[in-house]
This record gives C-alpha cells, sequence and structure tokens, in this order.
C-alpha cells in the first residue's frame, strides 16, 4: 500500500551522471548530493545515451546507493512542447500510438519489476502539458497553432490519462501532475479550468483519481516558493498590488500560497483525494545575491512596492528560459509545509532550457526566441525582453556558466 507522502523517511536516489557534472564544476561539490528527478525524455533515455545511463541502471544504481525513493519525470508527449520550441520532441502529435507502445508500456515494465518493489518511485508527469491545453490551446493572444491541434486531436490528455494508468497500475509508483505555476494558471480565468483539465486528463484511457498522488508547480521554473516582503492582500495609497504591472490581476504572488489553494480546489472541484500532496520544484528558484532585497519596497505606488520587495527578479513571470540572476533555491526537503508533501529538484541545476541561437540537433530540438537575450518577447511575456543568458546550449545539455550564476545566487546561501 502507498504511504502518504513517499517522501517521508525516504532515502533519495542521488543521480550520478548530473553529480559527476556538477562536481566538476568549481565550488559544485556544495551540491552535487543533492538528489534530483532522472529525465526520460525520449524513447533512447530508455536505455541510455551519451548524456546518461538508462533507466534499469539509474534504479539498479539506487539499490547500490541503498536509496529508498526515486524520482523519475515522464516527458515524450506527442507533440509536446506545443507552446515553444525549445523542447519539441521527437513524437508527432499523431503518434499517441508510439508513445504507448514505445515510452509508458517499456517504462512501466521496468518499474513494476519486482527487484524495483521496495523503492517509492515517484513520477513527474509530463510537464507543462496540460496547462498548455489550458491557456495555449484556443482563441487567447498567446495561443499556438500546434496546442490547437494536439487539442483537437486529445493527445496529451490521452497520453497523461495512459501514462497514469499505467504507471498507477504499480502499487509502489506515485504519479504527481505537472499543474505549471502561479504566473501561469493563478487567474481565477485560468485556475478553475486547470482543475477540469486535469479532472479529465485523470478520468481518461482508463485512468481515475486514485491513479493521482499528487501535483508538482514550479517543474523547470523560477518562481520564488515565498515572497517574504509583500502579500497579494497589501495595497498601498488605497491600490491592490494586483494592480501591479508584475502581479497584474494575478491571486498569487508566489508558489507555496498557489500550491496550497490549488491543492484545496482539486479536491473540492477535481474530485481528487483529499489525501493529495503538492510538491514544488526549488532547484533554480533560490534569487540570492547581491540583488535579494532584505525588505519591502517604498510606498510610493503600487510598481515601486512591488518591484522593490519582490526577491523574483525577472522582466515577468512568463519568462522561462535560461533566467539571468537566477540562483539555486531550497534544498530537496520533506513536508515543508501543510500539504506540501516536498521540495524537489525537478530540473537538475546546470542543465539548459534551451538554446540562445540556432542549432542542428537529433533531438527534435527547435530554437525558441524566449531562449534569445535579443529578443523582444511575444505575448505570453507580455512582449517583454527575455532575460534569457546568451551562449546556451540545447535544452538538457550542461550549461556551466548558468550552473555557476545558481551557485553564486543560491538562497538560502549555500
Ligand atoms: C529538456 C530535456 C531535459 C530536461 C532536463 C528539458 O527542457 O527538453 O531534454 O532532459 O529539460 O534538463
Amino acid at each position: 500500500a502507498r504511504v502518504d507522502n513517499p517522501y517521508v523517511g525516504a532515502t533519495p536516489y542521488i543521480n550520478p551522471d548530473w553529480s559527476a557534472k556538477a562536481k566538476a564544476e568549481p565550488g559544485g561539490s556544495a551540491i552535487a548530493d543533492q538528489p534530483s528527478f532522472v529525465w526520460m525524455d525520449r524513447i533512447a533515455a530508455i536505455s541510455g545515451t551519451a548524456n546518461g545511463r538508462g533507466l534499469r541502471a539509474h534504479l539498479d544504481t539506487a539499490l547500490t546507493q541503498g536509496a529508498t525513493l526515486f524520482q523519475v519525470v515522464i516527458y515524450d508527449l506527442p507533440g509536446r512542447d506545443c507552446s515553444a520550441l525549445a523542447s519539441n520532441g521527437e513524437l508527432k502529435a499523431e503518434e499517441l500510438g508510439r508513445y504507448k507502445a514505445e515510452y509508458i508500456d517499456p517504462i512501466a515494465a521496468i518499474l513494476a519489476d519486482p527487484k524495483y518493489a521496495a523503492l517509492r518511485i515517484t513520477a513527474l508527469i509530463e510537464p507543462d502539458s496540460l496547462p498548455n491545453m489550458v491557456t495555449n490551446a484556443g482563441s487567447a493572444a498567446g495561443a499556438t497553432e500546434a496546442c490547437r491541434h494536439v487539442k483537437e486531436l486529445g493527445s496529451y490528455e490521452k497520453g497523461v490519462g495512459y501514462a497514469l494508468n499505467k504507471l498507477g497500475d504499480i502499487p509502489n509508483v506515485y504519479n504527481y501532475i505537472d499543474a505549471g505555476h502561479h504566473g501561469w494558471l493563478g487567474w481565477d480565468t485560468n485556475f478553475d479550468p486547470a482543475v477540469d483539465q486535469f479532472k479529465k486528463a485523470a478520468t481518461t484511457e482508463g485512468a481515475t483519481v486514485d491513479d493521482v498522488h499528487g501535483f508538482i508547480v514550479n517543474t523547470a521554473n523560477y518562481n520564488a516558493v515565498k515572497e517574504p516582503h509583500f502579500k497579494v492582500t497589501d495595497s498601498v495609497n488605497g491600490t491592490t498590488v494586483r494592480q501591479s504591472k508584475w502581479v497584474d490581476w494575478n491571486y498569487y504572488v508566489d508558489e507555496l500560497s498557489f500550491a496550497q489553494a490549488l491543492r484545496d480546489r482539486l479536491v473540492s472541484r477535481g474530485g481528487f483525494n483529499s489525501d493529495l500532496g503538492m510538491l514544488i520544484d526549488t532547484a533554480r528558484n533560490g534569487w540570492g545575491g547581491t540583488a535579494r532585497p532584505t525588505g519591502p519596497g517604498p510606498l510610493t505606488s503600487v510598481d515601486a512596492y512591488v518591484n522593490g520587495s519582490r526577491v523574483d527578479r525577472r522582466i515577468h513571470t512568463g519568462n522561462w528560459c535560461n533566467q539571468q540572476g537566477a540562483g539555486v533555491g531550497e534544498r530537496p526537503q520533506t513536508a515543508p509545509e501543510p500539504g506540501i508533501d516536498a521540495y524537489v529538484w525537478a530540473k537538475p541545476p546546470g542543465e539548459s532550457d534551451g538554446n540562445s541561437q540556432p542549432i542542428d540537433n537529433d533531438e527534435g530540438k527547435g530554437f525558441d526566441r524566449m531562449c534569445d537575450p535579443t529578443y523582444g518577447g511575444n505575448d505570453r511575456n507580455g512582449n517583454n525582453p527575455t532575460g534569457a543568458m546568451a551562449n546556451a546550449p540545447l535544452a538538457g545539455h550542461w550549461f556551466s556558466a548558468q550552473f555557476q550564476m545558481l551557485l553564486a545566487n543560491a538562497y538560502p546561501p549555500l
């Protein structure tokens, strides 16, 4: 039987492939022994690539380490990354059959091996996919043709439902569905529709809400866990901070408040189980260093107050690629807050979000200008500059300069 919180009392697996890269960097030993998720980001990753050992080899190494918890990201949906290009995948939107037969089934077969029965396995299900169906597949300004196409085919819903069902059949697997972040789904126009979308996927292709152990927010993103110097309920001279440019009418200003509210709504509206647990990816949302505000901003206007207060130093919450100024966030931690199963490192620090210039590759990855520091942005980031670092390699590839910056700006400090 599954436990309420798989992280409690568990010894998580340290991915030696990531660790080695971290250790090879000056100062990297400070974090090289932290646990992080293993990404199954293509069919070839199951048996292993030049970039890392295969799934079985990871699990065997976990046993050798004496680990009792293994964290894996399921990330290969048909038509993957439909609102962006940097992590476009290998499967076309039409290739649901291949997703099932060549990706999910082999993964499920390996995870179900009795050899691994004593490991608790947390599976992060398909980052960005269902949130894209909520906000980027309709007629909104930021919507894309690729997302509309995926929605028409139902590729994400069916793929996620299939994955939940198959992996949910394995008694030691704990499924956590990706739920975007507050700067994506925190408006009331997106919040309930997201809950409904999650419910729909979780009751498709044989899945039920019992296949869902919880949800994760902020996967591979940069939103702060807590904004310590201002709250969404603050106002300045009678004007709510929700009216500031940064908050832009959002109901949340950080991930903890968003995750806790979403959890409640998933239960009350979505009919998900009342013991649902949330995860927050804190790999790169630390925002320390000299630019970190030490107190609230001036009470001269809502914008001055919010901009002076916020620890998240991005130009816009829609910016997601290799963000300048970011730091490593909270170290992985079990049950840090009510409703939160753990702070985890889903995105391994030092792995790029996307290339800043076009790069030929055989991984299906495109060039997304949100990764280009000279680009003026699109509808999804309010047409702001991207805040991305220059000279970035392909998504998932090692980005030494980023790793160094993340160390330097760690918060809590290392
Ligand atoms: C990339 C994957 C990579 C993952 C973790 C994603 O953005 O598309 O290839 O495994 O990040 O770094």
